[in-house]
Protein backbone atom coordinates (compact mmCIF):
# COMPACT_ATOMS: atom_id res chain seq x y z
CA UNK A 1 0.00 0.00 0.00
CA UNK A 2 2.39 2.91 1.07
CA UNK A 3 5.47 1.44 -0.90
CA UNK A 4 8.92 3.15 -0.38
CA UNK A 5 9.42 5.58 -2.85
CA UNK A 6 13.24 6.40 -3.43
CA UNK A 7 13.07 6.48 -7.08
CA UNK A 8 9.39 6.72 -8.63
CA UNK A 9 7.99 10.01 -8.75
CA UNK A 10 4.50 8.88 -9.90
CA UNK A 11 3.05 5.65 -9.39
CA UNK A 12 0.03 5.70 -11.85
CA UNK A 13 1.41 2.72 -13.48
CA UNK A 14 4.30 0.99 -12.64
CA UNK A 15 4.21 -1.28 -15.46
CA UNK A 16 4.96 1.28 -17.92
CA UNK A 17 8.16 3.00 -18.45
CA UNK A 18 8.58 5.71 -15.77
CA UNK A 19 10.79 9.23 -16.17
CA UNK A 20 13.41 8.60 -13.36
CA UNK A 21 16.89 9.75 -12.49
CA UNK A 22 18.86 6.64 -12.46
CA UNK A 23 20.10 6.00 -9.06
CA UNK A 24 23.32 4.35 -10.63
CA UNK A 25 24.69 6.18 -12.85
CA UNK A 26 22.62 9.55 -12.11
CA UNK A 27 21.51 10.36 -15.34
CA UNK A 28 17.45 11.02 -16.35
CA UNK A 29 16.56 8.47 -17.87
CA UNK A 30 13.12 7.31 -19.04
CA UNK A 31 13.20 2.53 -17.97
CA UNK A 32 13.04 -0.01 -20.48
CA UNK A 33 10.16 -2.37 -19.25
CA UNK A 34 10.63 -6.37 -19.21
CA UNK A 35 8.24 -8.47 -17.78
CA UNK A 36 10.26 -11.76 -16.40
CA UNK A 37 8.64 -14.51 -13.78
CA UNK A 38 9.03 -14.07 -10.65
CA UNK A 39 8.14 -15.72 -7.41
CA UNK A 40 4.58 -15.34 -7.96
CA UNK A 41 4.60 -16.63 -11.78
CA UNK A 42 6.40 -20.02 -9.73
CA UNK A 43 2.92 -20.16 -7.79
CA UNK A 44 0.73 -19.06 -10.40
CA UNK A 45 2.08 -21.82 -12.46
CA UNK A 46 1.21 -24.28 -9.24
CA UNK A 47 -1.62 -22.45 -9.18
CA UNK A 48 -2.80 -23.35 -13.14
CA UNK A 49 -1.24 -26.68 -13.27
CA UNK A 50 -3.64 -27.42 -10.34
CA UNK A 51 -6.93 -24.78 -11.92
CA UNK A 52 -6.33 -26.36 -15.32
CA UNK A 53 -6.66 -29.67 -13.84
CA UNK A 54 -10.52 -28.84 -11.89
CA UNK A 55 -11.62 -25.77 -14.41
CA UNK A 56 -9.53 -25.93 -17.57
CA UNK A 57 -6.99 -24.23 -19.50
CA UNK A 58 -9.60 -21.14 -19.90
CA UNK A 59 -7.58 -19.18 -16.60
CA UNK A 60 -3.79 -19.81 -17.57
CA UNK A 61 -3.51 -16.88 -19.89
CA UNK A 62 -4.76 -14.80 -17.64
CA UNK A 63 -2.95 -16.45 -14.77
CA UNK A 64 -0.10 -15.79 -16.72
CA UNK A 65 0.07 -12.35 -18.11
CA UNK A 66 -1.43 -11.31 -14.36
CA UNK A 67 1.61 -12.33 -12.17
CA UNK A 68 4.81 -11.61 -14.02
CA UNK A 69 7.14 -8.95 -12.26
CA UNK A 70 7.61 -5.76 -14.11
CA UNK A 71 11.37 -4.91 -14.09
CA UNK A 72 12.47 -1.20 -14.64
CA UNK A 73 15.90 -1.41 -15.79
CA UNK A 74 18.50 1.53 -17.21
CA UNK A 75 18.79 1.69 -20.68
CA UNK A 76 21.86 3.41 -19.72
CA UNK A 77 23.86 1.78 -17.64
CA UNK A 78 21.18 -1.64 -17.36
CA UNK A 79 20.99 -1.60 -13.67
CA UNK A 80 17.55 -2.66 -12.01
CA UNK A 81 16.12 0.58 -11.58
CA UNK A 82 12.53 -0.68 -9.67
CA UNK A 83 10.88 -4.05 -9.63
CA UNK A 84 7.71 -4.34 -9.67
CA UNK A 85 5.70 -7.61 -8.19
CA UNK A 86 2.28 -7.54 -8.80
CA UNK A 87 1.45 -9.59 -6.13
CA UNK A 88 2.47 -7.41 -3.53
CA UNK A 89 4.32 -4.52 -3.76
CA UNK A 90 7.05 -4.29 -0.94
CA UNK A 91 10.81 -4.11 -1.68
ZN1 LIG B 1 21.76 4.16 -15.11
Amino acid sequence: MSEKEDVVVKKKNQFEPIDVTCPSCSSKITTEVTYEPGLSSWMACLVCSYLGLVLGCCLIPFLHKRFKDCVHTCPNCKQIVKRCSRLKSKK
